[in-house]
């Protein structure tokens, strides 16, 4: 047991959630289809859905998987599946019947729940995983798991360490695993964010992030539940609609794509954004034009944080203080980061690059069924091994230069992609960037940069080269410019860089 909740008033999820924060007669969830919740309305939908659940066959730690559209119920059916000790178990809705049938048969769950129209297509894949029953729900409260929800479950109390949830890590390279996280994981993830951020009972936030993904299910949902507060909860992000909002809300969380598609919306000025307190980043890294521009715009400084499925949030720039364009802060409350040698796994001095560690209440409990994974990942002093490089400032703040797989070896030296990115950001009439290696016969990897103009403009290939070679180390520079009309990206805003790398990979293959 960790020491670090000793004190504290609840031992599981629901606890905190119906104890912490507003009354339970306060509006919770607002959303766009005109529905309206209060808190103890969504607590005994929750209840509801546990009772289904349970009525279908699941026990107390059993997996739910559960690959559905966005909706109050989809986000109902975790806080369900705290209610009845089950494991949520959230897929991406892109995923395919094959891709499905993978989770299906490495989580073993004991009920699948997805949208109608998915039913027929995903119960052989079920049947074969041994679940015993495939439940549908649709994005507007109804489907068969809805109508099995005729009564209330009576509570099972979790502890501290038992799991929540399983979450599915995006996995670019090789399978995806699943991350396995436990209440006190959750938990003292959203009470650091309650505290870090300042949130409270008469804060609204704009959720229009996905909730299949830690984000839009825990970071903010966790962190509403947690304070009191109450979600404006739209099915998808719609600019026009997030400015119509703004002036009744308090807060946003989202991804960079967020930012630059607000700022390409006239409405965004100082006055349209004067009731919100707090913009927050993170996912993917936001690009230092997008800070800047926004705070130009609506004299707001975007709050940017760094986390990932198997931890939470790690790192948060300050509410108050310094809002540091380009790093992702400080470590939260009760969470210790380091950059070490990557294979040492030594500490090393402020402003080294290498490799950036994590320990704390929010580090998952391990991959689920994977423990040699698990053991690779983590050093024997129990820091995580994150997969990210970066470094700390003299005075505490992180910057991340990328995925360690990112890193580019060229003739035998490192090279970060995020250093060539920034210096090629700063060219004008560049929107965007990513730098990444391909194979290459003389040097192992050659240095590639695949570069998107700014609407309106023409990039050309040999004055970018020119211009970099006069600000970096030349084998730093990219042997070649790739101008794109746009960057492959996931739901969540990432870069994908093993998509650029599979397209792009025989570019220096002789002919
Ligand atoms: P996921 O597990 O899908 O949430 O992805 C986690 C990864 O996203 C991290 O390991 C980072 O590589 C990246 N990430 C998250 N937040 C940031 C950020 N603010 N800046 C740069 N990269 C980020």
């Amino acid at each position: 047991m960790p020491q670090w909740h000793d004190g504290l008033a609840a031992r599981n999820l629901a606890e905190f959630a119906t104890s912490s924060g507003g009354s339970h007669d306060r509006l919770l969830l607002d959303c766009d289809d005109g529905r309206r919740f209060t808190f103890a309305e969504f607590w005994a939908l929750a209840g509801r859905l546990a009772f289904a659940l349970k009525q279908s066959g699941a026990t107390p730690g059993d997996r739910i998987a559960v690959q559905v559209d966005k909706s109050p119920e989809a986000i109902a059916l975790f806080w369900a599946c705290v209610r009845g000790g089950f494991i949520y178990l959230p897929l991406n809705t892109a995923y395919t019947a094959s891709e499905v049938t993978y989770f299906v048969e490495d989580a073993e769950p004991a009920a699948l729940i997805t949208t109608p129209m998915r039913v027929n297509e995903l119960a052989p894949v079920a049947a074969r995983a041994k679940c015993k029953v495939v439940l549908s729900l649709d994005d507007e409260g109804g489907g068969s798991l809805v109508d099995a929800a005729t009564s209330l479950i009576a509570d099972h109390v979790s502890n501290w360490d038992d799991l929540a949830a399983i979450l599915y890590t995006s996995g670019t390279t090789g399978r995806s695993k699943g991350a396995m996280l436990s209440h006190g994981n959750l938990a003292s993830n959203a009470l650091a964010l309650v505290e870090s951020w300042q949130f409270a009972a008469e804060d609204r936030l704009i959720h229009a992030l996905p909730v299949y993904h830690t984000h839009g299910l825990f970071t903010a949902t966790n962190t509403i539940l947690f304070s009191g507060g109450a979600m404006f909860f739209r099915r998808r992000f719609d600019a026009d609609d997030v400015m119509r909002l703004m002036p009744a809300a308090t807060a946003m969380m989202g991804v960079p794509t967020f930012y630059t598609r607000l700022l390409h919306h006239a409405g965004l000025t100082r006055a349209a954004t004067a009731h919100m307190r707090l913009f927050v980043s993170g996912s993917a890294p936001l690009l230092e034009e997008t800070h800047r521009d926004f705070q130009l715009r609506t004299g707001h400084a975007i709050l940017e944080r760094y986390g990932m499925t198997e931890t939470s949030m790690n790192t948060s720039n300050p509410y108050v203080g310094e809002r540091r364009v380009g790093t992702v802060g400080m470590p939260l409350p009760h969470i210790s980061v380091r950059v070490a040698d990557p294979h040492a796994h030594t500490e090393l001095p402020p402003e080294s690059d290498g490799m950036i560690e994590v320990k704390g209440p929010n580090v998952f409990k391990g991959y689920w069924r994977n423990p040699a994974k698990t053991a690779e990942d983590m050093t024997a002093d129990g820091w995580f091994i994150t997969g990210d490089m970066g470094r700390i400032s003299a005075d505490g703040y992180v910057t991340i230069s990328g995925r360690a797989k990112d890193l580019v070896i060229t003739g035998g030296f490192n090279v970060y992609p995020k250093e060539i990115e920034l210096v090629i950001d700063a060219l004008p009439g560049v929107l965007e960037s990513a730098a990444f290696g391909v194979a290459h016969p003389d040097f192992g990897e050659g240095v590639t940069a695949a570069v998107v103009a700014k609407p309106g403009t023409a990039l050309d290939e040999a004055a970018i080269l020119g211009h970099l070679k006069t600000q970096l180390a030349a084998f730093k520079c990219p042997k070649r410019i790739l101008i794109l009309p746009e960057l492959p990206r996931n739901a969540m805003g990432k870069v994908q860089k093993a998509v650029l790398r599979e397209r792009w990979k025989d570019l220096y293959r002789p002919v």
